[in-house]
């Protein structure tokens, strides 16, 4: 058995390579933990409070046992992070020869072949001035380049439309059969992970290309001796997205585009392309206008009812079909003609699984739903439960798996989460925060507040948050749980401030890119930033900068949502409880996140405002707060502002 104390005793490796290194008992423990796991190819689902230092718990026994190790994390900047920081120093304070990879998804490499066909290609009329400059950067970066990584070209933003013309979708992607394979940096990065010992993932990158073995990535999971992920608590819901299906008319709009440029390059005298091309492409833009919505879901039966939906719907499969057809008798002409022909076909076959049935090839069941937005309109086909799909692929072969993140359990239960992953009979652990909770937290629910339902509530909201607003001297977050109600909020509060000469800066997300807003968060130190869900979780502002966190109201999900409502109609069906099994473990889940804003180290104190009635009216509300870290808890305004005031006085002092 691995001993991991010389690792990390108060006089260990840590200890005397990283500075700032604390030994933490609950971080050891964990570490020996997944060594055992690693060890015996078992499976962990590891809960480590803020501050119990995971990430260094799980890449100690990671580096040492040897074999390799896949590690996925929720976002691309913890991606980076690990890769550029925290392994490198893990990996010097132990001195071993661990190799490591990073790997991103397709769509943050530059493609050569679709660069070179933008450059060539004078149809892209619509890309602007900008886009143009953009594009002249993006060929010259692709030259000096060593990766291709569009990260490294901050010249361009990270959302410019002109990135979608320059990388390639697992759809349009030549593989092997492209010009540029040799020199593709998307292969060359697949190459480096298949040899590194550590490979540094994402969720979506591992759902979409590693789990579902894209190609040139098939040989990495089978390779694999540990699969780590951390946030592991947002795995459902990639899974979720990523084992389903979906078509949307953008692909489609996408395909024609593609199916004109290689047109052009190699099938002119083709008469009937380009109209069976502009066919399709009014059909799908079509679909989309058959339903005058945006940003709304519908489920099947609701969608059903629009009377120019399924006609609409139809005319798009003959107007593929059609277009499939010709693409078939020009394929050979070109590997690109070949691609469309292709992409035409599965499309075909997708939107036909869609209308036909709820369920694939092996039985599962699958709700089936529309999402429109704006300018595209989205078919999806989404798995009831993910379980029996995921256990298949956990027992495909013997490894480790470690699951790991602050928000796991339900007051330290974890049925939710192993039923809801299909993890069956997986070991659990909690590892409580080392912080001292009841000195430095208070939680707070304000008293007189009505139902959430209620037409009022927001305004009771910020009229509650206010005293406690200035008891705080702003240096807030206000977390909301839709954006109606974030906007409301903003208002309500600008208008009170206005009324009452009150200076602090408000922050509305959306008014700039979650990092620049939160580096003015910082900078400002009196500022009280107000989000919605792209605040809740990943935000780590330490010190007084961030002293309150008020959330609006228990983060439950709406219950018309086509996916979710299809899940509780099958747990209530089953003779289960929809609601205590499924809706509160993931609100509880997702409060427990929004709080984690509060307190970020040892030195920080704050307050943690949750508006919500229902956490003491009703009887699953002491569940919930018994959830929570162990704050002093009190319902008096009156203790809130004396809890601000003794951080004053001992400012002062
Ligand atoms: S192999 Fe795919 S990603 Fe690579 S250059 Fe060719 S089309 Fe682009």
């Amino acid at each position: 058995m691995l001993d991991l104390n010389p690792v990390f005793a108060s006089d260990g490796l840590l200890s005397k390579h990283i500075p700032g290194y604390r030994m933490r008992s609950q971080q050891q423990e964990m570490a020996q933990a997944i060594a055992e796991t690693i060890e015996k190819n078992g499976l962990l689902v590891a809960e480590a409070g803020t501050g119990t230092g995971k990430t260094f718990a799980y890449l100690v026994p990671a580096l040492l046992a040897g074999g390799k190790v896949i590690i996925s994390t929720g976002t691309k900047t913890l991606q980076d992070q690990l890769f550029n920081k925290d392994i490198p120093s893990v990996r010097k304070a132990l001195n071993v020869p661990v190799t490591v990879a990073l790997l991103k998804g397709r769509a943050n490499y530059i493609c050569h072949y679709h660069l070179e066909r933008s450059l060539q290609d004078n149809h892209l009329t619509f890309i602007n001035r900008d886009e143009i400059k953009y594009l002249q950067l993006i060929e010259r970066y692709a030259m000096r380049s060593k990766d291709g990584d569009k990260s490294g070209l901050s010249a361009v933003p990270e959302n410019a439309m002109i990135w979608h013309h320059v990388t390639a979708t697992r759809e349009n992607c030549l593989g092997s059969e492209c010009p540029d394979y040799k020199k593709c940096f998307l292969m060359e990065a697949r190459k480096n992970a298949l040899a590194a010992d550590v490979v540094v993932v994402n969720h979506h990158l591992f759902f979409a290309d590693v789990m579902l073995r894209d190609e040139g990535l098939t040989e990495l999971l089978p390779a694999c001796n540990t699969v780590i992920f951390d946030e592991a608590h947002q795995l459902p819901e990639t899974a979720s997205l990523f084992f389903g299906e979906s078509v949307s008319t953008g692909q489609l709009l996408d395909l024609a585009q593609d199916c004109q440029i290689e047109t052009i390059q190699s099938a002119q005298d083709c008469i009937a392309l380009p109209d069976a091309i502009a066919a399709m492409e009014k059909a799908a833009k079509d679909l989309r206008l058959s339903v005058e919505d945006e940003n709304v879901r519908f489920a099947l039966p609701v969608i059903e009812r629009n009377k120019a939906f399924k006609p609409a719907l139809n005319q798009l499969i003959e107007k593929l079909s059609d277009l499939a057809a010709i693409l078939e008798t020009q394929a050979e002409r070109s590997e690109g003609l070949e691609n469309c022909w292709r992409r035409a076909h599965d499309h075909i076959g997708l939107i036909k699984r869609w209308c036909n049935s709820g369920q694939d090839e092996e039985g599962a069941d699958y709700v089936r739903w529309v999402e429109v937005y704006s300018r595209v309109l989205q078919l999806n086909a989404t798995p009831l439960s993910i379980a029996e799909i995921f256990s298949r692929q956990l027992n495909a072969s013997p490894r480790a798996w470690i699951f790991t993140s602050a928000t796991l359990s339900v007051k330290q239960n974890f049925d939710h989460y192993l039923n809801e992953m299909g993890l069956g009979e997986a070991q659990s652990v909690c590892w409580d925060s080392p912080f001292n909770y009841p000195e430095q937290a208070l939680l707070y629910v304000p008293t007189g507040l009505p139902e959430p339902s209620h037409r009022d509530y927001i305004d009771s909201v910020v009229n509650a948050a206010l005293p406690v607003l200035k008891a705080s001297r702003g240096r807030a977050f206000v977390l909301c749980t839709s954006l109606r109600a974030m906007q409301r909020v903003h208002d309500q509060l600008r208008e009170a401030f206005t009324a009452e000469n009150i200076t602090y800066p408000l922050l509305l997300q959306g008014d700039g890119s979650r990092s620049h807003m939160l580096k003015r968060f910082r900078e400002l130190e009196n500022a009280i930033l107000i989000g919605s869900h792209s605040f809740w979780e990943g935000i780590d502002v330490r010190g007084e900068a961030l002293s309150l966190v008020i959330i609006d109201k228990l983060p439950f999900a709406p219950p018309d949502d086509p996916v979710l409502s299809a899940r509780i109609d099958k747990i209530n069906r089953d003779g289960g409880n929809a609601f205590m099994e499924y809706q509160l473990p993931h609100a509880v889940i997702s409060l427990k996140q929004g709080a984690g804003r509060l307190i970020r180290d040892e030195t920080d104190r704050g307050v943690l405002m949750i508006c919500d009635p229902r956490l003491t009216t009703k009887s699953y509300g002491r569940r919930i707060w018994q959830s929570l870290p162990p704050m002093k808890r009190t319902r008096q305004l009156a203790d809130v502002e004396q809890f601000f005031l003794t951080e004053n006085q001992s400012a002062v002092s």
